[in-house]
């Protein structure tokens, strides 16, 4: 029986992850070492230096590529550098078309050092496809897409993007961060190219930071094993150990995490003080019928808004529990005032959310990196990451008793925005 043949959540627990050959150990060993012995001149047992190849990163890059679906795998040492390894693929003159609600690192990645480099950089509204047939220009190379995307929850037609770019010669990748491979396998929908955050939902502990790339062709093998050689951002045998273990329960928690988010969406779509809420999953989600038709699930993520930031501070105030941290897909509760945390220190990204929705747009001006945020700036939107238990605590006996959330650790991450 090949791994093909596994259902999903065994293939979790299998792919990638037979036992070491020398010892029988069923986890896959931590290799640390940076260098391997040669079996003679231009010879090696498969590896000779830990930036070009390392057993314990092979057997996560085997996993993931399975997972997605792809040809290869390649991991690095955070989302932001698989992004950047993506990236490093364009020259000079090429122009890239980015989904306009992305995560704000991607934002600060792109204006702030890609753009340095002649690449043209153009962010579009991806869920609206006229929009993205426009965009094209002879010189576009690549169409990065987000969804759904990170703060407000937009999705974007992956097919059909994926279609129009592959008419004009086009390759397209997708930011596969927010839903994890268990709920959604852009590379079966026609992208090119996965990219994911594996500090998230992959690693799943918040103990580790990771990225990683899987494409469809064997020419993307050859570009992301170039740029691992060439510009070595690779993940650390302990951290790809990290990830693989991860893994195994990924499947797991992603049904616990659906059971939440579902939970919480309905909690929070009757709730008096909230005045808009995104979430995929809920009927209400003007690409609701987008998400059924693309994602295997709705995830755990979700925006909502409330009053004000003063209002988003009281709430944030009143959870015990959470600790005041970023991130999302660990099994911790954690909150935060998105705006004033993860545009925190990229001062200039501000201008790039105007008009998509006003918590977003806290600070107008070309402030100084790192300058902390003006007192009321970026409205109430937060950001809150609860395990079952504590989102039980958290929302109170409706939610416990209405949904029958048990004490699973598993997230639900929601943020709250307002205008
Ligand atoms: N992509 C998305 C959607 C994210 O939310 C993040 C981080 O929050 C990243 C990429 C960057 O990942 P990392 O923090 O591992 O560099």
């Amino acid at each position: 029986m090949t791994t093909s043949s596994y259902r999903y959540s065994t293939l979790a627990v299998h792919a990638g992850q037979h036992p070491d050959p020398l010892t029988g150990a069923v986890n896959v060993p931590v290799y640390l070492s940076s260098t391997f012995q040669l079996t003679g001149i231009g010879t090696d047992r498969g590896w000779d230096y830990s930036r070009a190849g390392n057993p314990t990163r092979d057997r996560l890059e085997e996993a993931l590529a399975v997972l997605e679906g792809g040809h290869s795998a390649h991991a690095f040492t955070t989302g932001m550098a698989a992004i950047s390894a993506l990236v490093a693929m364009l020259r000079a003159g090429d122009h890239l078309i980015c989904s306009k609600d992305v995560y704000a690192g991607t934002v600060r990645l792109l204006d702030q050092i890609v753009s340095g480099y002649g690449i043209a950089i153009e962010y579009v509204d991806t869920s609206n496809l006229a929009a993205v047939e426009a965009a094209i220009r002879p010189n576009t190379k690549l169409i990065h897409i987000e969804t759904p995307s990170n703060p407000l929850m937009v999705l974007t037609d992956i097919a059909a993007v994926s279609r129009i770019a592959h008419a004009h010669g086009i390759e397209v990748s997708v930011d596969n961060t927010f839903l994890s491979p268990v709920l959604q396998s852009p590379l079966a929908l026609g992208a090119d190219i996965v990219m994911h955050s594996t500090t998230k939902y992959l690693n799943g502990h918040s103990d580790g930071l990771g990225g990683a790339l899987i494409g469809s062709k064997p020419e993307h093998k050859e570009r992301f094993l170039l740029v691992q050689k060439a510009a070595g951002g690779v993940l650390s045998p302990f951290e790809c150990f990290l990830v693989l273990r991860g893994i195994k329960t990924l499947p797991l928690r992603i049904k616990q995490h659906e059971e939440n988010g579902r939970a919480v969406a309905d909690f929070l779509s009757t709730h008096p003080k909230v005045s808009k809420l995104a979430y995929p999953g809920l009927k209400s989600h003007p690409q609701y019928d987008l998400a059924v038709q693309q994602q295997k699930g709705f995830g755990s993520m979700m925006s909502f808004e409330v009053e004000s930031q003063a209002a988003a501070g009281r709430f944030l105030a009143a959870i015990k529990i959470f600790l005041s941290a970023e991130s999302l897909g660990g099994v911790e509760s954690l909150g935060y005032h998105y705006p004033c945390v993860s545009h925190r220190g990229a001062a200039r990204i501000h201008g790039h959310y105007a008009g998509a929705h006003p918590a977003l747009h806290w600070h107008r001006g070309q402030g100084r990196p790192h300058r902390r945020p003006r007192p009321g700036a970026g409205g109430g939107l937060s950001r809150l990451q609860c395990p079952t238990d504590r989102a039980a605590f958290f929302f109170g006996r409706r939610i416990r008793n209405g949904s029958g959330i048990s004490s699973a650790v598993t997230a639900t991450i929601i943020q709250i925005t307002s205008t």
